[in-house]
């Protein structure tokens, strides 16, 4: 029996180590999913970022992960909607599904072999316990639906013949394939990726790190490292971390099942703790991943029956499974179930408190880290905010956003601006391009003048789009209009987009030549 993840069989990412002193505009400690999420993100927008990793990336809790990618989160719909509203609920689940289009575009993109491939999940009734479920089950269905996500409600669901609730496009994929995807993206044109490098110390103004003895230097620091840095590096206050972060264990077994047992899928159930499963196929079996039997990290003292209890659940889910490994790992609970996701302390961010969710969590982690360098606000930064508050008896105040604009935001970002050239951009036409790391809004009128700003949305930070009919500039979240010459048209944006570059330049064409 192997008794390491199925991620780590084979994975060998080469980086070298830290060796002597540098600048970068960021620098971010950790090389899991939200390290390399953000420094992917950073460095797309134009930053010199380094992520520093203290032994292999994708070694940390990413390398001990199921690899479900939900975008339903560990609180029950029912649950979330309960502490946070239905706001709050549409938000969170909205975080999910964006994680899980910005990994698919990126994996498009760099041309990652990592297996992405989108699969139905299945929150059904307890494997545990036999009471009916079912009208708890068809409240989280309702709330779900009601907020417009693409859920079903099965009266007898595909395990053990229980209700459940099933929603649609979710995913899996190879985590550390696509960590290494990632990393070798960011590993060029000066910025860098460090292995064997231990952050041991840290200063403020200016930044400095201190790394296998040389300093680093930078504007400012993500902490991706799952569990926030303290001690002698002081990057993230003890008091956050003892009162609102707990850490759990969590067990895996890894086996070969008979082949169409489980359609490729995601399967959790409702049992405090949960347990949860993903199966993916191969050629000639299916493979399945089961976790679960989670407690308090250092409250238990047998650790072994936790991993035979999984072991009895799971061959009597599936019979004659050949269970081949097994791991274990830490997922980090908060105290009202949602990560803490935002800046500590000015130009220091930090992304924890992730629970099961940790790879959708931390890939909006990297999303919101470099929309807080380029100083640009983003819809989930109250509600993940690490100092968030409840007003006693009182409503949550993070949202006044509608239903597409996270949807508009992410797209925006990671679809506009793929040209890097003006000589693309006919008369008469609007396109966003990426022009020194920046979204640039560039228009040709018809007699071939060029005008240039940012294609940034000075109201939340979206990413605008041309409209041909109108020959204006709109924004997609909330409806901001500009002149492509940058001035507001129409609200709620007051000011003006930023003028970028040169005066609108004339570019000579067969229709202007003669002026
Ligand atoms: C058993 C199990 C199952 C899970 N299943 C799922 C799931 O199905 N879906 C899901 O979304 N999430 C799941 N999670 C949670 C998810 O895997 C994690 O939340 C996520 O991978 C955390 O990513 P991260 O980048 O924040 O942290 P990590 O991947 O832990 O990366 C942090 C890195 O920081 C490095 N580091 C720490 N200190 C320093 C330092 N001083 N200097 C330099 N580097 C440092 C570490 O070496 C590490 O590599 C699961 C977790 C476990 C344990």
């Amino acid at each position: 029996m192997e008794s390491s993840s199925l991620w780590m069989e084979g994975h060998q990412p080469r980086f070298e180590a830290a060796s002597q002193p540098q600048t970068f505009d960021v620098a971010i400690v950790g090389g899991g999913i939200t390290g390399l999420t953000a420094g992917y993100f950073l460095k797309q927008s134009g930053k010199k970022v380094c992520v520093i990793e203290k032994g292999q990336i994708g070694g940390g809790e990413t390398g001990h992960t199921s690899a479900h990618l939900a975008y339903p989160i560990d609180l029950r719909p029912t649950e979330l909607s309960r502490t946070f509203g239905k706001d709050g609920l549409r938000l969170t689940l909205e975080a999910g599904v964006t994680a899980i289009d910005a990994i698919e575009t990126i994996v498009m993109d760099l041309g990652i072999d990592c297996g992405f491939q989108r699969v139905p999940g299945f929150l059904h009734a307890s494997l545990k316990e036999a009471r009916d479920e079912t009208a708890a089950l068809k409240a989280d269905f309702e709330l779900v639906k009601e907020l417009g996500f693409p859920v079903r409600f099965l009266p007898q669901g595909p395990v053990e013949g229980k209700p459940a609730v099933a929603f649609a496009d979710n995913a899996i994929f190879h985590p550390l394939r696509y960590l290494t995807g990632l990393a070798r993206a960011i590993d060029r044109d000066g910025s860098r990726v460090f292995e064997n490098s231990e952050v041991t110390e840290f200063q403020e103004d200016p930044i400095r790190l201190k790394v296998n003895g040389v300093e680093i230097q930078a504007g400012s620091v993500v902490i991706g490292t799952h569990v926030p840095l303290m001690g002698n590096t002081g990057l993230v206050s003890a008091t956050l971390f003892q009162t609102k972060l707990y850490p759990y264990s969590s067990y895996v077994v890894g086996a070969r099942i008979p082949k169409g047992r489980f359609a490729a899928g995601l399967y959790w159930d409702t049992s405090d703790p949960y347990y949860y499963l993903r199966v993916h196929s191969n050629v000639d079996h299916d493979y399945a991943i089961f976790g679960g039997e989670d407690h308090k990290t250092g409250q238990v003292d047998d650790t072994e029956a936790c991993f035979q209890r999984l072991e009895a659940m799971f061959r009597r889910l599936v019979p004659g499974a050949e269970i081949d490994r097994r791991w274990s790992g830490q997922v980090v609970e908060t105290n009202d179930g949602l990560p803490f996701i935002g800046e500590t302390a000015k130009n220091q961010f930090v992304g924890t408190g992730y629970s099961g969710n940790g790879l959708t969590f931390g890939t909006i982690a990297g999303i919101m880290a470099k929309d807080v360098a380029l100083g640009q606000s983003n819809p989930w930064q109250k509600i993940f905010s690490p100092s968030r508050k409840k007003v006693l008896g009182g409503a949550w105040d993070f949202l006044t956003e509608n239903m597409e604009v996270p949807y508009h935001f992410i797209t925006g970002w990671l679809t506009q601006g793929k040209e890097k050239s003006v000589r693309s951009v006919k008369a008469g036409e609007g396109k966003v391009l990426t022009l020194d790391g920046e979204k640039v809004a560039c228009h040709r009128d018809e007699e071939g003048t060029l005008y240039r700003c940012s294609a940034v949305c000075t109201h939340m930070g979206c990413i605008v789009r041309f409209n041909s009919a109108e020959k204006t500039w709109d924004c997609p979240c909330h409806g901001s209009r500009f002149l492509p010459t940058g001035e507001v048209i129409g609200g709620p944006a007051e000011t003006p987009l930023k003028t970028v570059g040169r005066k609108p330049t004339r570019r000579r064409t067969a229709s202007n030549s003669g002026s």
